[in-house]
């Protein structure tokens, strides 16, 4: 099996340390293991994605050397495929439409909190029949959870993380304007582009485990889950425009070598015992999951 990460940034405008690092572990790591880096651009946000913000990324990451093996794939050009996957899942029963009304979903999570339980969608669209929806109103899918039992991840950093699926609702796939979710899109794009490693930072933990019941309902193959600590300020905050320069850029108007941002940024959740300065081909020569 040919080993294949990616690194799947959203175009905001800004080439983050903690995603240039992120992009650096994937790359490292299917360059060790002779596989595959793909590089896809999450540009479904149609607000916050610009022409500008994606060559923002592309800029950062050739100037830190770090190269993809493919062109890359960009998210929005895939809605068709990620719509077709969600009606396939309704086909299958494992998605149903929800008719819930902006004030109903309001209502619940009021009710909810005034019970003092976490603010989940309760299921009322799960197991009724869409023909008692008033004709024409707007839907969205949504998954069937599992609602027994655990979602499990053997995480390759973290460790076995286990979650009990009561805890987690019945997460939208498309919208009411038949625009899939991120948490959506990430599954199929994944599954689509052969994704053995899906390395990122350990804020979309969470995630994970909503993504892992999409895998689960359309029957694929999950991925190995690797995720990474985030990079913290000296205040252990997660690093944030306070704290000073924080994008590829600021670093490089400083007058920072690639090399050392590179060097530096492998360093810091990474270690091979004492070694402090290492060439890129040392570093893919060292670079594996069990030194982070
Ligand atoms: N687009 C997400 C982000 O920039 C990353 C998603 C992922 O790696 O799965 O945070």
């Amino acid at each position: 099996m040919t080993i294949r990460t990616r690194f799947a940034p959203s175009p905001t405008g800004l080439l983050h340390v903690g995603n240039a690092r992120a992009a650096l572990f994937n790359f490292l790591f299917a360059r060790h293991h002779g596989g595959e880096f793909l590089l896809r651009i999450e540009d479904t946000d149609k607000e916050r994605s610009t022409q500008k913000a994606v060559d923002v990324i592309f800029d950062g990451l050739a100037w830190m050397g770090i190269e993809a093996d493919a062109e890359p794939v960009f998210q929005s050009a895939r809605q068709d495929r990620h719509t077709e996957v969600a009606l396939e899942l309704l086909e299958k029963g494992q998605a149903y439409k929800c008719f819930c009304t902006p004030e109903e979903l309001t209502a619940m999570r009021e009710k909810a909190m005034a019970e003092k339980r976490p603010p989940r969608y309760d299921g009322t669209w799960r197991d009724r029949d869409p023909s008692e929806a008033p004709e024409g109103a707007p839907y969205v899918v949504r998954l069937k959870a599992p609602r027994e039992g655990e979602t499990v991840i053997k995480d390759l950093v973290q460790g076995e993380v286990r979650v009990a699926n009561a805890e987690m609702d019945d997460l939208i796939l498309l919208r009411s304007d038949g625009t899939p979710t991120y948490l959506h899109a990430v599954v199929v794009d994944d599954h689509d582009m052969e994704i053995t490693h899906v390395m990122r930072g350990d804020d979309h933990l969470t995630n994970t485990f909503r993504q892992a019941m999409i895998y689960r309902a359309m029957g694929w193959d999950l991925p190995h889950f690797a995720h990474l600590p985030l990079i913290h300020g000296p205040d252990g905050a997660k690093l944030s425009k306070r704290h000073g320069a924080q994008s590829v850029v600021d670093f490089r108007e400083e007058g920072y070598l690639p090399e050392a941002l590179c060097n530096y940024l492998l360093r810091l959740g990474w270690g091979h015992g004492d070694a402090e300065v290492l060439s890129r081909e040392e570093q893919i020569k060292l670079f594996d999951l069990d030194g982070v």
